[in-house]
C-alpha cells in the first residue's frame, strides 16, 4: 500500500532543508513526489513558502495538474513536473528552486559540467541549460525537456535560463540534494572563474 503520509512528511523535510539552505527563499520555487502506482502527483500548492508548508499545502493532482484532492490552487507548473512523470518513470520526486548561483550559471547559456571530481563521479553527465524565455516552462517547449532525458536518461537536473534548476530524484529526498549539489557546483564554476584571474 502506497503511504502517502510518509512521502508527505519526506517533501516537507526536503521544503524544510531546501529553505534553511537558502537555495529557495520566499515563495518562489515548488516540489512535486510521484504517488506511485497511480497517474498522480502530491505538489505543493500555489503561494506558499517552503519552510511554512505543512500537509494541507500538498495537493494531489494528475499528470496534467487538474486537482484531485486538498484544498488549493496547484502551482503553475505542475504541468511540467507531470509531464517530468510521464516520460521519465525514474523520476519519483522534483524540485525546482530559483537558486542564485544556478540562476547566474544558467545566464552563461552554458553547461554545467567538469566543475568538481565529485560532480563528475557522482552525475556521468553534464547538467544542460535549456534557453527558455518564459517564467513557467510552456507547454510547446516541453519537447526540448524530453529530448534532454532521451540524451541523458539518469539527468539529475537541468538549467532554466534566467529562471532556476528543475532537480529531479528517486524521490524527493533525493532530488532536494541534487538541487543543493547543483547550486554548490554552480557556485564554485565561479569562483574557478574567478580565481582563474589570480594565476
Ligand atoms: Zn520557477
Amino acid at each position: 500500500m502506497v503511504d502517502v503520509k510518509k512521502i508527505k512528511d519526506e517533501m516537507l523535510l526536503a521544503a524544510k532543508r531546501a529553505y534553511t539552505r537558502g537555495i529557495q527563499t520566499g515563495n518562489g520555487g515548488n516540489f512535486s513526489a510521484r504517488i506511485p502506482g497511480k497517474d498522480l502527483m502530491l505538489v505543493k500548492s500555489s503561494g506558499g513558502s517552503f519552510i511554512d508548508a505543512d500537509h494541507n499545502s500538498l495537493l494531489v493532482t494528475d499528470f496534467d495538474g487538474k486537482l484531485v484532492e486538498g484544498e488549493g490552487k496547484p502551482t503553475r507548473e505542475a504541468l511540467l513536473h507531470g509531464f517530468i512523470y510521464k516520460i521519465a518513470p525514474q523520476v519519483n520526486g522534483i524540485m525546482h528552486c530559483h537558486s542564485p548561483w544556478s540562476i547566474g550559471w544558467a545566464s552563461t547559456r552554458k553547461n554545467l559540467e567538469n566543475v568538481t571530481h565529485h560532480l563528475k563521479l557522482k552525475f556521468d553527465c553534464p547538467i544542460v541549460t535549456l534557453d527558455i524565455n518564459a517564467g513557467v516552462v510552456p507547454e510547446e517547449e516541453f519537447y526540448k525537456v524530453e529530448e534532454i532525458f532521451k540524451k541523458y536518461p539518469k539527468l539529475p537536473a537541468f538549467l532554466l535560463v534566467d529562471h532556476g534548476v528543475v532537480a529531479v530524484g528517486k524521490d524527493i529526498i533525493d532530488a532536494e540534494h541534487n538541487a543543493e549539489l547543483i547550486e554548490e557546483s554552480a557556485q564554485v564554476a565561479f569562483l574557478k572563474a574567478l580565481a582563474s584571474s589570480f594565476r
